[in-house]
């Protein structure tokens, strides 16, 4: 009896021991060329170079989206935006705006539920940004606390003015900007603190960089970047104080750290997505790969680089993994288990066969491989900048030519028609522009929306 007891603790404490807590640190609209490792050569981020010595650093890291909301709902789901339907607002803006009737749907499941039910604490710290309704929050999405400004840090309004939540209650409004930065890191520090004796699952999306640009006292003037440069500057010492809390509390060995961005930086306030083409709100290179770091000390070998095609669809399924987690069965993701790539087996390969580039409505590019195929548009969308044009179908091979300059098309028709077939799939699953995709699924709706305005 003692035996069997003894055999069934020790099964317990290896599976413990297997599970790795995940801190997931996500910017927003920070560039391709922001970080040292990514060669920016203003931005000083030696915490961030750091990790990724010490881990891996991913060159062909996708968002689904070149801004917040679509790219967020899939971060914390699998899945592309428009099956979600999270594309666009219900005006088909193209993201959600203070008190808007629509949410990422409470019915899906986020990577947050699927931790939870493994017994993770779960804490959502910062930007969230998939509806600020009661019904949308973080605590109603498998996020057991929540602390932050729910939603862009431009949409204070005079009438609602920004708030800091702190769950589901105002607890301030209008927040004071400058401070946010160091409040969210105290706030994570002290989660890492009160719950490194079981798994738990830290996301902690940034307010910066996104504009109005508010570093904090101790590091404005101290970049060569101006207020950009002390914005990430301040990050890099947050994501310090981070990795120190994880050393501290004995738990550095077993968590995965990831740090990367929502979405291409605008690319006019500072911040640069060179060596890409293209701005936030594109579908260009520049405004949907961004820098990615991944560090696990043991586990993810150190100073290796993968230039395989990952999403962030990939972390729910590939968290759900590392968590002996269960995926829903009814509900189809688009992101794939990306744990051989992340551990360095040899000869790994990128999981999408094809990985889509949509622009709010619209399918606009296709990537396999090295190769990105740009679709004619039927209709212009103009971009973040106002003056993208319409454009012929273009191929290019974007494992070298990172600035989309040379069209293959002609000269390879049997890639093009190839992609073609993965386009056309593409829209009769999710859609494009007016037609529905058999496989889209229905956004989270309130009769009525109420504004977020603190009680007392
Ligand atoms: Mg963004």
């Amino acid at each position: 009896m003692k035996r069997i007891a003894l055999t069934f603790l020790l099964t317990l404490l290896s599976a413990q021991a297997g599970r790795p807590n995940i801190v997931l640190i996500y910017m927003d609209d920070m560039g391709y060329g922001d970080i040292g490792c990514f060669a920016s050569t203003k931005n000083r981020t030696p915490v961030i170079d750091q990790m990724a010595r010490e881990g891996m650093r991913f060159t062909d890291f996708y968002v689904t989206s070149g801004v917040c909301t679509p790219s967020r709902a899939s971060l914390l789901t699998g899945c592309y935006p428009r099956r979600l339907n999270m594309h666009v607002d219900q005006n088909d803006k193209w993201v959600l705006f203070p008190s808007a009737r629509k949410g990422l749907n409470p019915d899906e499941t986020t990577i947050a539920e699927i931790l939870k039910k493994q017994d993770y604490t779960t804490a959502c710290i910062g930007k969230w940004h998939l509806g600020d309704q009661p019904d949308f929050l973080p605590t109603k999405q498998g996020f057991d606390s929540y602390f932050g400004i729910p939603y862009s840090n431009d949409m204070g309004r005079k009438h609602i003015p920004l708030p800091l939540l702190r769950d589901e209650v105002v607890i301030e409004a209008p927040i004071k900007q400058e401070p946010i930065t160091r409040r969210y890191t105290e706030e994570a520090v002290s989660f890492i603190e009160q719950n490194s004796k079981k798994p738990f699952f830290l996301y902690l999306p940034h307010t910066s960089v996104h504009l109005p640009l508010f570093p904090g006292k101790a590091f404005a003037g101290k970049s060569k970047n101006g207020k950009y440069g002390d914005w990430i500057e301040e990050v890099d010492a947050s994501t310090g104080a981070i990795l120190k809390a994880l050393k501290d509390n004995g738990v550095d060995e077993n968590t995965l750290v990831i740090f990367t961005s929502d979405n291409g930086s605008n690319g006019n306030n500072g911040g640069t997505n060179k060596p890409l083409k293209g701005s936030k709100g594109t579908t260009h290179e520049g405004g949907m790969r961004v820098p990615c770091v991944m560090r696990w000390p043991g586990k993810i070998p150190a100073g290796k680089t993968c230039r395989e095609v990952v999403s962030t669809l990939d972390l729910l399924p590939t968290f759900a993994a590392l968590a002996e987690g269960q995926l829903s069965k009814e509900r189809k993701i688009d992101g794939h288990d990306i744990r051989d790539l992340l551990f360095g087996k040899p000869g790994a390969k990128s999981p999408h066969q094809a990985f889509f580039y949509y622009h709010t409505t619209q399918l606009q590019a296709v990537r396999s491989g090295k190769w990105k195929l740009v679709l004619p548009q039927a209709e212009k969308l103009t971009g973040w900048s106002g003056k993208e044009k319409d454009s012929p179908l273009q191929l290019f091979d974007v494992s070298t030519d990172l600035g989309e300059k040379t069209n293959l098309a002609t000269a390879h028709p049997d890639i093009v028609k190839r992609l073609m077939v993965s386009a056309n799939d593409a829209r009769e699953d999710l859609g494009d522009g007016k037609d529905s995709g058999k496989g889209q699924r229905p956004a989270g709706w309130v009769k009525e929306a109420k504004p977020l305005l603190k009680t007392e």
